[in-house]
């Protein structure tokens, strides 16, 4: 299958999500030659959505267009907002030590982002590398290809390491979308993850679950990988900073009061969510952490 503008690694294996058959490129669409199901493109970008996905008319055309700029998002604008967490030095360098393995440039290998890993941390971490492919349902950002991560385009055995960041508290069916790691990941591949422990209940209302440091474990060994690393990835400091800036705005009564105050808050607490980095390896630290990061091969 050729497209102008696909990531050739990505042609090499992209497939129908529903049947994982090999797929063909006619003018304005492609379609599976095993079950026949059509998947439009945005651009040259396909959007690989089932006919009777429930995201597929919001992504139909690529990502959705901005709304003219409310009073909210013209605050916004107005008092920037630092990026919410911060990460520790350990998952820092769990996401390196899986790019090291997995070689994202080497021409036999490919490595997944899930989304299209817009966060400060993801960009400097694969900066040094050109061939990384995106693929997801980002709120901003560049994906090669639109995909439900429960119904994932990609061949069987065809991907070298897949990350997540944050995206499997937002699944319906968490199960579903690690057992399609486990399906797209090659034996002897990484997958690397991380999911919220004590957040606040957020993108309402499309937040589904939490794990704890040994819930995170058990998922991914459900599902046959078996664990390299886990740890911190954001710890009780950004917890707490971040609760108690989340339940400013919410007991806070009018919007343009929640906007101001939610905008000094996070700035407020900023500061005291890099004393995580202190105590990034006590094992308290795992009790009221904001996130974990799970780092596990394919057996
Ligand atoms: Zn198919």
């Amino acid at each position: 299958m050729t497209l102008p503008d696909l990531p050739s690694k990505l042609a090499n294996i992209l497939a129908c999500p529903l049947c994982h058959g090999p797929l063909q490129a006619s003018d304005e669409k492609l379609f599976c030659t095993t079950c026949a199901q059509e998947y439009p493109l945005a651009g040259n970008t396909p959007v690989m959505l089932p006919a009777d996905h429930p995201l597929l008319p919001v992504f139909r055309e690529g990502l959705p267009p901005l709304p003219p700029l409310s009073w909210k998002g013209k605050l916004r604008q107005l008092i920037p907002e630092p990026e919410p967490r911060v990460w520790t030095r350990s998952s820092q360098r769990a996401i390196a030590r899986a790019l090291a393995e997995a070689r994202p440039d080497d021409p036999d290998r490919v490595v997944v982002n899930l989304g299209a890993g817009v966060e400060r941390v993801f960009q400097q971490l694969f900066a040094p590398y050109r061939q990384i492919l995106y693929i997801g349902l980002p709120h901003s950002g560049h994906v090669d290809a639109f995909a439900d991560a429960q119904l994932m385009p990609l061949a069987d055995d065809s991907v070298d390491l897949f990350l997540s960041s944050s995206v499997l508290e937002h699944v319906r069916n968490p199960e579903q979308a690690v057992e399609e790691m486990a399906r797209i990941v090659r034996p002897d591949g990484l997958v690397y993850a991380e999911i919220p422990f004590l957040r606040a209940f957020h993108m309402v209302p499309n937040d589904f679950q939490r794990y704890t440091y040994s819930g995170i474990e058990t998922l991914f060994e459900r599902h046959g990988f078996s664990l390299v690393e886990k740890g911190v990835c954001s710890g009780p400091f950004n917890a707490w900073g971040l609760l108690f800036r989340d339940f400013v705005f919410v007991i806070t009564p009018t919007r343009p009061l929640k906007m101001t105050l939610r905008a000094i808050t996070s700035w407020l607490v900023h500061p005291f969510k890099y004393l995580d980095h202190l105590f990034e390896n006590a094992s308290w630290a795992t009790y009221q952490a904001c996130n974990f990061y799970y780092l596990g091969r394919k057996k």
